[in-house]
């Protein structure tokens, strides 16, 4: 068994238990949300023993090097001392405006107070004032004065429902981050593109839509968004300009209920993607949204021919 000392405090973790259990057991909070090892949000920092190669999976090298690691997938098999991450993996933001896409997304407009550098479709956490933390993909461009977030509303969602209230307009916020490799790499900007999502999974797909088109990608960008029914289906007038502007871009939509009309299908996204682009070979792909979507598509655009390492996903894992 191994000991986790922090903040002057010394605790005994159970056989298995992660630093990050054993913290929230000792009644230290902990900002965290997925407890997966995929959102980021419970990042520490190592300042004494050994971090578990497995706790800085998907970390940037310069946070490796200065012991960040995420706690709710560390299990130390040695004594460990970590303190909170530090002002370097955060910037101090103010929520400009919240306004809705669609009956249940937002828009959610941010003004970092110094230079947040990302790409578009990366993702990033939203830290309140009272600790609690959420994950969310960064829908606008890096040369944008404000980042933009699509957050879908939850009935009961800690984050979602006071985004959506009048006084979180002015809040001030911490966002941790960036975090992630979904986002367009311009080296081969002839390859096909394909781009799919359901809900707020269109978030990083935009901004990264937006940016392949902002690169002169020459090859076709092809996205289709998912959504129960029509009204899901936010950002659609905007879609069809761009496919309107760009003669390689093209958007396809799916709903589960409805009536069909041009360019919107009555059908699950994967059987219309299947049936539209049986053989992908030589493709790239682009995944995000519901976890259980991203797992199966990912698998389908494989076996379709797209190699495993032109696949790129986000999984929007809810908080545990
Ligand atoms: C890498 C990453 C990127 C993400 N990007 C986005 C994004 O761009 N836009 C976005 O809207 N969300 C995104 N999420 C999800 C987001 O982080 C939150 O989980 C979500 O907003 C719910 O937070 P909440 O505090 O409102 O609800 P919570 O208080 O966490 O949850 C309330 C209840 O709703 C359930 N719940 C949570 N999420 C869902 C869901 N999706 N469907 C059904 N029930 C749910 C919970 O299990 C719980 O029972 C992302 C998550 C990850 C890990």
């Amino acid at each position: 068994m191994s000991s986790v000392a922090y903040a002057g405090r010394s605790l005994e973790l159970s056989l298995g238990e992660s630093v990050l259990d054993g913290l929230l057991r000792s009644g230290i909070p902990v900002a965290h949300a997925c407890k997966a090892g995929s959102c980021g949000s419970c990042m520490l920092r190592a300042v004494g023993g050994c971090v578990p190669p497995r706790a800085q999976v998907g970390l940037k090298d310069s946070w490796k090097a200065q012991g960040y690691f995420l706690s709710c997938v560390c299990v130390p098999e040695a004594d460990m001392e970590v303190s909170e991450a530090g002002a370097d993996t955060r910037v101090t933001a103010r929520i400009m405006a919240v306004d809705h896409l669609s009956h249940d997304v937002l828009r959610v407009r941010l003004q970092p107070e110094r230079n947040f550098d990302y790409r578009a479709g990366q993702y990033l956490t939203l830290i309140r004032d009272t600790g609690l933390a959420r994950s969310y993909s960064i829908a606008s461009l890096p040369h944008e004065s404000e980042l933009e977030l699509h957050v879908r509303l939850i009935p009961g969602g800690r984050m979602s429902t006071w985004l959506c209230e009048p006084a979180s307009v002015g809040a001030q916020v911490q966002l941790q981050g960036p975090t992630g490799e979904c986002f367009y790499v311009p080296d081969r900007e002839d390859q096909p593109l394909l781009l799919a999502g359901t809900g707020t999974g269109l978030a990083p797909l935009w901004g990264i839509i937006q940016d392949a088109l902002r690169r002169n990608h020459r090859g076709p960008i092809h996205l289709f968004h998912g959504a129960l029914r029509m009204e899901g289906l936010y950002l659609r007038e905007a879609l069809r300009a761009l496919a309107a502007r760009y003669a390689n871009f093209t958007y396809t939509a799916a709903v589960l209920e409805g009536t069909e009309e041009p360019g919107i299908f009555i059908a699950p996204i994967d059987a219309v993607i299947a049936s539209s682009h049986p053989k992908l070979n030589g493709w790239r792909g682009f995944i995000c949204g519901d976890p259980t979507l991203v797992r199966s598509l990912k698998r389908k655009l494989f076996l379709a021919g797209i190699a495993m390492g032109d696949i790129y996903s986000d999984a929007f894992l809810p908080s545990a």
